[in-house]
């Protein structure tokens, strides 16, 4: 099985008075090894169509497949299993512990996936060679640049060996420089089979996705390759 997400006819409508309609009859197929980028102004539905994939919330209509799994019809604490497992995220403003070490905050990706501290250790370790950062376990986030930062996250959204990477604006608070490191580095996790989904206001972190897509008034349209 290679489909990592298949979405059919999926909305979300927020009740309100009048209704908010923030996603309209959304179908998406993303495979194994995709690196997909979502783009679209402010207010288009971004963020909820990240909450639906990320299993943060639950659609009003359709189904979404993770893995072949139905998600839809799950109860609460399978959702919540299935998105420490298979979903890493990496959000814009990287939501480090201040007050714990980079290895410790790397760890704590591990935690809901049953696996013990030891060996989510060595994981950590493992994850933050992969970033670049194994002269940095013992620094607290503060000392950190911006870029540090953000790998320090990646390498946490790594450590469960998730099946998907949700990343929203993950260069939205960084410079030129680190955000180039951060698109090297999904490059390289992309040749490692990584499937990736960005959501991006930035045209030329889009550009470095293998196929791009559209969000207008919660509606997806795929980008014709350039
Ligand atoms: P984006 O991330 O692209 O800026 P959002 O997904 O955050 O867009 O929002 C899409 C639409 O849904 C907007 O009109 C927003 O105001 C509305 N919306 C988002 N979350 C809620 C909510 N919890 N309740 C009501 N409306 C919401
Ligand atoms: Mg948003």
């Amino acid at each position: 099985m290679t489909e990592v997400i298949e979405l059919a006819g999926i909305g979300r409508v927020f009740p309100a008075d009048p209704p908010v309609t923030a996603l309209v009859g959304v179908d998406l197929r993303v495979c194994r090894g995709d690196y997909l980028a979502i783009v679209g102004p402010s207010g288009s539905g971004k963020s909820t169509l990240l909450n639906v994939l990320g299993l943060l919330d639950v659609p009003s209509s359709g189904r979404y497949l993770l893995e072949g799994v139905d998600t839809t019809t799950l109860g609460d604490r399978r959702r919540t299993g299935l998105r420490g497992s298979r979903i890493g995220f990496i959000f814009q403003s990287f939501h480090l512990l201040m007050y714990r070490t980079v290895l410790e905050n790397v760890m704590l990706g591990g935690l809901y996936t049953g696996v013990p501290a030891p060996e989510r250790r060595d994981r950590a370790r493992a994850a933050l060679d992969r970033v670049g950062l194994g002269h940095r376990h013992e620094f607290l986030p503060s000392r950190l640049s911006g870029g540090e930062r953000q790998r320090t996250a990646i390498a946490r959204a790594l450590v469960g060996d998730p099946a998907l990477l949700l990343c929203d604006e993950p260069t939205g608070n960084l410079d030129s420089a680190n955000t180039a490191a951060v698109l090297d580095l999904f490059d390289d996790l992309r040749a490692d089979g990584a499937t990736l989904l960005v959501i991006t206001h930035d045209d030329a972190v889009a550009a470095r996705a293998g196929r791009r897509v559209r969000i207008t008034d919660g509606r997806l349209t795929e980008v014709a390759p350039a």
